[in-house]
Parts: C-alpha cells; structure tokens; sequence
C-alpha cells in the first residue's frame, strides 16, 4: 500500500524543497541529502508507487519507457558516461528501502566502492 506522506510524495507535491536535476512529466531527478559518493541523484517516477515491482506492475508502459530514458539522459547530463557510475533501488526490509516510493540512486563521481 503506496503511503502518501513519504518524503518522496511531499517532494513531488512541492510541499518540502529539494534540489532539482532534472523534470519531465513522468519524472523528477534531484540530489539525495544525504551523498553517498561526490555525485548522488535520486530519480523518482511520478506515479505513486512503492518499489520497482510496484513500478513495472501499475505504471503504464509510456510512463515506464520514459522514465528510464530520463534516468539516461540524467546520465548523459552529469557527464559519467566515460568515467562510469552506479545505478540502484532499493526494495523493501532487506534490500534496505527507507523511503517507500520506488526511486534510482546514482552514483558516481568517483569510484564506488563494494557494495557492503
Ligand atoms: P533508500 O534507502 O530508500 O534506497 O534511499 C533513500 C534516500 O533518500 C537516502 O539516500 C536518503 O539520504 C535520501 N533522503 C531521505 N530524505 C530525503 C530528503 O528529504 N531529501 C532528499 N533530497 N533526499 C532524502
């Protein structure tokens, strides 16, 4: 169940300020507040949706689309393409989810150690 007072869902509804990358009409792309490496996005779907499988499941297939190529074209825009970076999500108690609204971390900048 999608709980709309996550801090992701108060961020897309503007109602707490983040630092903004990047936004279209599927997706919001901004600076975690917290890095973990010298360059750490955050890329959020707009759609209300708890993790990925949540995202695949009930997101449609345009919306789907265009979210990963924005999270391309973040990529394209943070010029990491040659130095090379990481993408993740989290999901859920064990994979160490905090905020319950399916996100991309990227991270890069420089390089990323193991991931324990
Ligand atoms: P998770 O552990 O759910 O994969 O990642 C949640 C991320 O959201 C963490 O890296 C954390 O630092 C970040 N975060 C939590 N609250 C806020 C906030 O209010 N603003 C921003 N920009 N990032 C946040």
């Amino acid at each position: 169940m999608y709980d709309n007072n996550n801090i992701f869902a108060k961020i897309l509804r503007n109602e707490i300020p983040c630092n903004k990358v990047y936004e279209d009409e599927h997706s919001l792309f901004f600076k975690d507040i917290k890095p973990q490496a010298k360059i750490h996005i955050l890329g959020i779907p707009k759609s209300p949706c708890v993790d990925f499988a949540d995202f695949i499941n009930k997101t449609d297939k345009k919306a789907i689309s265009s979210f990963f190529e924005s999270l391309e074209k973040v990529i394209e825009m943070l010029n990491i393409k040659e130095t090379g970076y990481r993408i993740i999500s989290n999901s859920g108690e064990n994979g160490g989810q905090e905020v319950p609204h399916f996100h991309f971390h990227i991270l890069a900048g420089e390089k990323i150690g193991s991931l324990r």
